[in-house]
């Protein structure tokens, strides 16, 4: 099914750390049931769009919009909204479960096939397995399973295939590619591995420097000589 138009809608949106412009006046849109593409060279911007988007800078300008309607305050005020997000770094608390996790991060009730079925689709470990045993790679599945649990409208993923060994890049990119019909989400990912986004994302961003270097239908953007210069530092 082709993406529709945008569900979350970000304008002019700037953050400074002091004198550092982290972001300036970016404008994004993630397609309903797409997946966006968000990359940049490390220190573009990307983990500030996705920590202003989701309420943790309350000081960032600019708007954002969920479904038409202005999303604003807290991150869990946005979450109740529709909008969840992973961490870059492993979050995930020793000491639970991969099940009780599940639970804590879904925030409602889950059945035990409901849970079953997403943790197989990600080739997770089982719900009983102590988080302490899983690797880092497979933990930060798990937090994405228990993000897609809560049947969010759009989930935001910070490099979530940074912890995995490169051969499972490309099960994962299949999985995440049926995310949107199989979930009912939207997804904005942020991703390294340019073969990833290659095979997941429907429209893609470039972020350099804090600023929007191109934006648009993936092959087109990919193809773009300005990108290919300031990603792959050509
Ligand atoms: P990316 O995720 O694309 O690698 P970041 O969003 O993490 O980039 O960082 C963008 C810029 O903002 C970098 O120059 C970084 O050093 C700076 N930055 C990020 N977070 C902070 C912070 N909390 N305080 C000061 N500077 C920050
Ligand atoms: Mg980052």
């Amino acid at each position: 099914k082709a993406p529709g138009p945008p569900v979350l809608t970000v304008r002019g949106l700037s953050v400074n750390f002091g004198h550092v412009a982290a972001l300036s006046s970016v404008d994004i849109a993630v397609p309903e049931h797409g997946v966006l593409g968000v990359i940049g060279p490390n220190g573009a911007g990307k983990s500030t769009l996705v920590d202003a988007i989701s309420g943790f800078l309350p000081n960032a300008e600019g708007s954002v919009e969920l479904g038409g309607k202005s999303l604003t305050g807290s991150p869990s005020n946005r979450a109740c909204a529709g909008l969840r997000r992973t961490f870059q770094q492993d979050r995930v608390p020793p000491g639970l479960t991969v099940g009780a996790y599940l639970k804590f991060l879904a925030r409602r009730r889950l059945t035990a096939d409901e849970i079953g079925d997403a943790l197989d689709f990600f080739g997770c470990p089982d719900a009983r397995t102590p988080l302490s045993q899983v690797d880092v790679g497979a933990r930060r599945l798990v937090e994405v399973v228990g993000h897609l649990l809560a049947r969010p409208r759009v989930l935001l993923l910070d490099e979530p295939a940074a912890g995995l060994p490169h051969e499972e890049h490309v099960a994962f990119g299949e999985r995440l590619r049926q995310v949107p019909a199989r979930f009912g989400v939207s997804v904005l990912l942020i991703e390294h591995d340019l073969d990833l986004v290659r095979s997941v994302c429907d429209t893609i961003t470039v972020l350099d420097f804090g600023r929007v270097l191109a934006s648009g239908p993936q092959a087109e953007v990919l193809a773009d000589p300005a990108v290919l210069k300031a990603y792959m530092g050509e």
